[in-house]
């Protein structure tokens, strides 16, 4: 496949690596030791023009192409923490896509394109405390109630939840009809009935936070719906897809990273009269590791080819074919990242085990990877049902 990346997509990917190296790295550590990234983050990447590249111009983005996200999230891990890069992701490609998609321009207005300026922090509330794999067994519901709608329920493990202005939310508008019965809101977290109930403490990505939402006879107005009642399950389908590709683009990365730094300390580390690099072993290890993160980038890159082909050039769904792809590529990924990851550490033996050492964090951080968004065990599930077998 030729290089999907234009001179004008490179000049981006360098606004993100400058962003990335020079102004959130030095501070990774702090923020990971105060397990949250400062909200000026989300502000600074707006004004950067890094949250809304792939957007169209009319909702205050450039009107790039997918590929624009794709070389944003290959940069991200740059900032060496996975938290940041995850918050931001959250921002610009997992909540928000939804709302382009099918948002009114009155939406539109209120919820994406202070998002994409980075003046209002975005939540994707899915996940439940009952039901993560399997979605349309949620149980936060919403009934209507004259020109409003009012919601209980719950949500648990949601990036950016403590400090999120407003949550693009599923919920349940005709629970008896099960995947058939879900529906979008976007709700403003100051809405009377929105509860903060507890940050979530994590193994890893710690700068990030992590809530559980609480929703006690909570109303939204019926504007605040996104789509039509009772299609959310179909628009959650397409979303994941943004979700999974751009996942699957920083995961990629950052094991590229991984292996570049564990080689570099290879050079320097020697046991047995020389450099630890020079051994055999560790040699064909790095080689046969590369070639399984050359095969991932490629079939990550097809994925967000069919991607970009169906939202960008047929300005279509994305089709069964390219959720096939994607589901693919976020399988294989997970397993090669896992993979990567735990040899890079192991390579750095005592001190790959030491938290000054970037490889310990970006081995806790990555192991998010094969359960954020789909694990990949429901995800060779579905993948089965879609082959027909
Ligand atoms: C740090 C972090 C951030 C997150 N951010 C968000 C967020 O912003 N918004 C949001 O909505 N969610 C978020 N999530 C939730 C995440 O998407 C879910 O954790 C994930 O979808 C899995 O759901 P679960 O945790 O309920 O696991 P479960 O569904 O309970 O799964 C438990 C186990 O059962 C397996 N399993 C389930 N079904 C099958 C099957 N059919 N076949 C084989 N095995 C199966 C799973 O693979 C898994 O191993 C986040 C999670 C974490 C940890």
């Amino acid at each position: 496949m030729p290089s999907p990346f234009s001179e004008e997509h490179q000049q981006f990917r360098k606004t993100v690596r400058r962003f990335c190296e020079e102004e959130l790295a030095p501070h990774a550590s702090e923020w990971e030791r105060d397990e949250l990234f400062p909200s000026w983050v989300f502000k600074r990447a707006g004004e950067l023009g890094i949250l809304g590249a792939h957007y169209p111009v009319a909702v205050g983005g450039a009107g790039g192409d997918y590929w624009f996200s794709v070389a944003k999230a290959e940069e991200l891990p740059r900032c060496a923490a996975g938290g940041v890069s995850m918050g931001l992701l959250v921002q610009s490609d997992m909540a928000t896509p939804v709302i382009n998609d099918i948002g009114t321009r009155e939406q539109k207005d209120e919820f994406l394109v202070p998002a994409i300026r980075g003046e209002k922090i975005v939540a994707l509330g899915v996940s439940e405390p009952n039901a993560g794999s399997d979605v349309a067994g949620i149980q936060t519901v919403a009934r209507r109630d004259g020109d409003d709608y009012v919601i209980n329920g719950a949500k648990t493990f949601i990036t950016n939840g403590t400090r999120a202005d407003f949550v693009t939310l599923l919920v349940k508008t005709s629970p008896e009809m099960g995947a058939r019965g879900c529906s979008f809101f976007l709700v403003p977290t100051k809405t009377r009935g929105f509860h903060v109930a507890k940050k979530l403490k994590k193994i890893g990505n710690h700068a990030s936070d992590t809530a559980e939402l609480h929703f006690e006879e909570m109303r939204v107005p019926k504007r605040y719906l996104l789509g039509e009642e009772n299609m959310g399950f179909m628009y959650l389908m397409q979303n994941f897809q943004s979700e999974r590709i751009i996942a699957c683009a920083s995961a990629t990365a950052a094991c590229g990273y991984m292996i570049d730094e564990s080689i570099a300390y290879g050079r320097d580390r020697s046991a047995f009269g020389k450099p630890i690099i020079k051994r055999e072993y560790w040699q064909h290890k790095f080689v046969d590791l590369t070639a399984k993160l050359e095969a991932a980038r490629a079939l990550m890159y097809r994925g967000a080819d069919a991607y970009n082909d169906d939202k960008y050039v047929k300005n279509a769904d994305v089709s069964m074919d390219t959720v096939k792809l994607i589901s693919l590529a976020k399988i294989f990924v997970g397993d090669v990242a896992s993979e990567i990851a735990d040899q890079c550490l192991q390579f750095h033996g005592g001190w790959g085990y030491i938290e000054e050492f970037r490889i310990a964090r970006a081995w806790r951080d990555q192991r998010l990877f094969r359960i954020g968004g789909g694990t990949t065990e429901t995800l060779r599930y579905y993948v089965a049902k879609l082959m027909g077998l």
